[in-house]
């Protein structure tokens, strides 16, 4: 049986996120969350491995107790088992230590052979865990994965897509594989699977459930990048539409407009 995992991550829904003028920090105290949307083109990926090569879909996720949701939503079309890593020390952590998280928990689970992620996120959006993951895995990696042709005798074919077409390659198992959007529509649940899927049991992890966790590798002490300050970029000043009803006089408020910045 093929062990297949899937990170999923809940985010901040970008577009509400707003930034404190004081501090330089996000607010995202009271903003509505989401599953980040390409994980769930990830997970639709695995489904589809599941429904033709049989296998165990565990979904994790590091975040606050409140990712437990998107870990509910993921069950409901296709996860079969959940796993939140959560806890105070965890948090503040860099792309560096959550995925030395991640991999410290899912070992807990046993071995996988296939771990799907999203490319990348909307709201860190550094596209860095995959290929993190896939060097902590010790597993090969298919980025951009349009297609997964088969999957036999330890090895997985799939297309990828490139700017100028696709290619067809040949990875072993284990191997960590993004994918591209618009082959892996997420699916809608039905109505039995989303009511099984909010009684259905998360396994939480805190760094006291998971066997050797280093405690200097998790959070801030693990993290290897600061961020000092975010803050808006500047942006240009904002141009002048003239629109007087007639083209001599937009013409001649232009002229003087030029003349004003010494244009002309
Ligand atoms: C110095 C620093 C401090 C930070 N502090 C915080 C903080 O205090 N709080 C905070 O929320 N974020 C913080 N972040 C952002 C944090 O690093 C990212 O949320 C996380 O490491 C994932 O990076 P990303 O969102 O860019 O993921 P990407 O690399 O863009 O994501 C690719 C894929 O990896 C998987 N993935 C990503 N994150 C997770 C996750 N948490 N669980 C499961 N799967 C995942 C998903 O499949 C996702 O699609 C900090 C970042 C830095 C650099």
């Amino acid at each position: 049986m093929l062990k297949i995992l899937v990170c999923v991550k809940q985010i901040p829904d970008v577009d509400l996120v707003k930034m404190d003028p004081e501090t330089g920090n996000l607010i995202r105290t009271g903003v509505p969350t989401l599953t980040n949307p390409l994980d769930l083109n990830a997970l639709e990926a695995a489904v589809q491995v599941k429904e033709r090569y049989g296998g165990e879909i565990t979904l994790i996720t590091m975040g606050p107790p409140m990712a437990e949701s998107t870990l509910r939503e993921c069950l409901a079309v296709g996860g079969d088992k959940a796993v939140l890593i959560s806890g105070r020390p965890f948090g503040g952590a860099d792309t560096l230590s959550t995925s030395y998280s991640i991999l410290m928990a899912a070992d807990m689970e046993g071995k996988f052979d296939l771990i799907f992620c999203g490319k990348e996120t909307l709201d860190g959006a550094t596209g860095q865990m995959a290929s993190q993951l896939a060097e902590r895995f010790d597993a090969s990696q298919i980025s951009c994965c349009y297609s997964i042709e088969d999957i036999s005798d330890g090895k997985i074919r799939a297309t990828r897509t490139l700017e100028t077409g696709r290619e067809l390659v040949e990875a072993t198992l284990p191997c960590l594989i993004t994918v591209e959007k618009d082959n892996f529509y997420g699916r809608l649940p039905s109505l039995d699977d989303y009511l099984a899927a909010k009684k259905a049991a998360v396994t939480t992890y805190t760094e006291n459930d998971i066997d050797g966790l280093d405690l200097q590798k998790i959070g801030v002490p693990g993290s290897g990048t600061i961020v000092p300050k975010i803050y808006p970029p500047e942006l240009p000043e904002p141009g002048q539409i003239i629109r007087t009803g007639s083209v001599k006089t937009d013409v001649a408020r232009l002229m003087e407009l030029l003349d004003e910045k010494g244009a002309l």
